[in-house]
């Protein structure tokens, strides 16, 4: 008969280019990636073995026949290989784990083993195949098992498939079930054309269709720098996670790029891509191969695996030497700062997620230092963090029951000679784990954006303490509540703000917002727009711990205060020496100056107290008074001070 093997060649060089593109990127030596290389080997085999030892037979005086012989066996070894294989990657995508499934994959193999013992008797039983001098290639008469164990294969995977689909994403299913479709609609085409042999092309084109539905390796690849980003770091850790003991020899290093944004607005962004490319390319050479990951935009990832996880320290001395050199992009040049986080794989740390979060805090907590400064994730800062999400857990649950305490410093008027005005405190006491201070979990409320939420919930219960003393005729001027910088983001800070007062039936002007400098320097011109609508409706605006920021004096001054409050440090300082003594007095001469009233906090002393009372301050809030007290105190002790 007269092959046609056109399908064939088409069908190898599908293989090869599918091979090429499957070689690129990183390369997770996992279970699955193993056999889908195993899966293109054993089709290459038996399409190049098929081409081989077709072209042979029909030439079959010219060349030995022993060749013949070898490579025709081989093609015959490697067809139901084809299925057996294909059999695997079927499994390997169910389980992922190797160790799981060493009993199935053993068992499934039986079948293709006696197949092999049978081919290598066919040297003498010929029942097979035959090639000989005279009649040249002729089919045997258990030739159809060949076929039958390649089918039985492709069977077993469809019923695997069937059997386990509520294991495997439908996408994936449909992709794996493409094999054996495309081995029976052979079947059917072979049986009208025998001449042309195609069961290589139905191989090659199942293989394409999962390498690019399943083990498509360019979208772990970082179109901007070639090399792998986040998901294939966190594949590789999932991997080495899997293998048990190999996560335990594991380094992450990441090299955070601090205001790389600014080298963007500087150069513009093709340039800022370029330093990228630069850095990337620098770090790839410096460190072992393929382990070098883009972690974020402006973050890479260097993991360390095995005899590499004890230099860490070389490879950062590395970095850090380089990273105080100026960088060249053409003709632009810049330092650029870093922030280095490193967590080394513990008993108590070795979890893919865990290892991650503990590496992006070790990048935050490097960032608060100074350039090139390098964070190591130690137990001590793990504990820290573990406490801060605690922390964070505690305060979702707290805003979700409103179970939040407030408590009420009094402030004392001077003129008055009462309590006229108090501030409202927050307090954690009560949580599973012992009091929290408000120095602690404030800032954590605020990197977690719970303190938006949590401020209404505030300046509700604020609302309700100021009815009671309404209730209770205690003359009283405002109570001061707390804004965080974050709450300008809101838009609708002024109407939230708004409905809750009305809500509550309190007159507006017994309401005062304090914030902090913080929050005119990261939001001006929303501050001023707020500050000036809530001045229409009565409410008093209030500049809290002055003299701890940078803020623009005429910034401040282009607010609508009503006071402004000295912080305590400034308070105690002027009591050191001459001169601060006058620089405080000057300071709370200019604010009087422009109508602001001035309120002295953290007064503890008597001799404070008659102090700031000499400076000419409105009000004083402090120890020396009282202490934030729980909302039944601090009703009680105006009370008894305002008669
Ligand atoms: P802050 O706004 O400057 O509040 C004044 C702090 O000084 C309070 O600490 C108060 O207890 C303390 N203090 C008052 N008098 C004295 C004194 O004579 N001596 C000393 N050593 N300290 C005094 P607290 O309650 O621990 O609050 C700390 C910070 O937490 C507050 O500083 C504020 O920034 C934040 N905070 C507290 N409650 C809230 C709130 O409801 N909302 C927001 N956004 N922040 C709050
Ligand atoms: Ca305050
Ligand atoms: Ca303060």
């Amino acid at each position: 008969m007269e092959w046609n093997i056109a399908p064939e060649f088409c069908a190898l060089i599908i293989l090869t280019i599918v091979w090429i593109y499957e070689k690129k990127g990183s390369n997770i030596p996992s279970f699955r990636n193993k056999i889908f290389h195993g899966c293109l080997i054993i089709t290459f085999m038996a399409i190049s073995s098929n081409i081989t030892s077709t072209i042979m037979i029909d030439h079959y005086k010219e060349v030995p026949l022993w060749l013949i012989w070898a490579v025709t066996t081989i093609y015959f070894m490697f067809t139901p290989l084809m299925g057996l294989i294909y059999f695997y990657y079927v499994v390997a995508i169910i389980y992922t784990k190797y160790s799981e499934v060493k009993k199935i994959l053993i068992v499934a193999g039986v079948p293709t083993l006696c197949y092999g013992i049978a081919i290598i008797c066919n040297f003498y039983t010929k029942s097979i195949f035959n090639i000989s001098l005279q009649a040249g290639y002729i089919r045997g008469k258990l030739i159809i098992i060949t076929y039958l164990i390649f089918y039985f294969y492709c069977l077993l995977s469809v019923c695997l498939v069937a059997y386990k689909h509520r294991k495997i994403e439908q996408k994936a299913a449909n992709i794996l079930l493409c094999f054996p479709i495309l081995a029976t609609l052979i079947i059917v085409i072979q049986q009208t054309h025998p001449n042309i042999i195609l069961s290589g092309f139905a191989g090659s084109c199942a293989l394409l269709i999962v390498y690019l539905y399943l083990q498509n390796k360019q979208i772990y690849i970082d179109y901007l720098t070639k090399i792998p980003n986040r998901w294939e770091l966190l594949n590789m850790l999932d991997f080495l996670s899997q293998t048990g003991k190999k996560i335990e020899k594991t380094a992450i290093i990441v090299l955070s790029l601090r205001d790389f944004k600014m080298v963007n607005d500087r150069y513009g962004q093709q340039v800022g891509d370029a330093f990228l490319q630069k850095i990337s390319k620098f770090l790839c050479e410096i460190n072992p191969k393929g382990s070098v990951y883009r972690f974020n935009g402006d973050e890479f990832a260097i993991l360390l695996n095995g005899e590499f996880a004890n230099d860490t320290k070389y490879y950062i001395n590395q970095i850090q030497e380089k990273m105080n050199r100026m960088w060249r992009v053409g003709e632009y040049t810049s330092y650029l700062s870093t922030a280095i986080g490193v967590v080394t794989c513990t008993a108590n740390n070795k979890t893919v997620e865990s290892l991650i979060q503990s590496v992006e805090y070790a990048v935050l907590e490097a960032k608060k230092g100074k350039n090139n400064y390098v964070c190591f994730c130690d137990d001590n800062m793990l504990a820290e963090m573990e406490r801060k999400k605690t922390i964070a857990e505690i305060l979702r649950q707290k805003l979700e029951d409103e179970s939040f305490e407030m408590y009420y410093q009094p402030i004392y008027a001077t003129s008055a000679k009462k309590f006229l005005y108090v501030e409202s405190l927050i307090r954690m006491n009560d949580t599973p784990i012992g009091p929290i201070y408000p120095s602690e979990f404030i800032p954590i409320a605020e990197e977690t954006g719970i303190i938006i939420e949590m401020t209404y919930i505030i300046l509700d219960k604020v609302c309700k303490f100021i009815k009671s003393i309404l209730d209770n005729n205690i003359p009283i001027e405002c109570v001061h509540v707390n804004f965080s910088a974050l709450q300008f983001s809101q838009i609708n800070l002024g109407e939230r703000v708004m409905e809750i007062i009305k809500k509550n039936n309190i007159p507006s002007n017994t309401i005062k917002i304090e914030f902090t400098e913080s929050a005119i320097a990261d939001s001006t011109d929303s501050v001023i727009k707020f500050s000036t609508e809530m001045k229409t409706y009565g409410i008093k605006m209030g500049l809290d711990d002055f003299g701890t920021g940078y803020s623009n004096v005429s910034t401040v001054m282009s607010i609508p205060f009503h006071a402004v409050k000295l912080d305590k440090s400034l308070v105690w300082m002027s009591m050191k020496d001459e001169g601060s003594t006058v620089m405080v007095r000057n300071i709370i001469g200019a604010f009087k100056g422009v109508g602001m009233q001035v309120v002295a906090e953290g007064v503890e002393t008597k001799e404070q107290m008659e102090t700031v009372i000499n400076f000419g301050v409105d009000q004083i809030q402090g120890y020396y008074f009282s202490k934030p007290l729980p909302s039944e105190e601090a009703l009680e002790f105006l009370k008894e001070h305002n008669k």
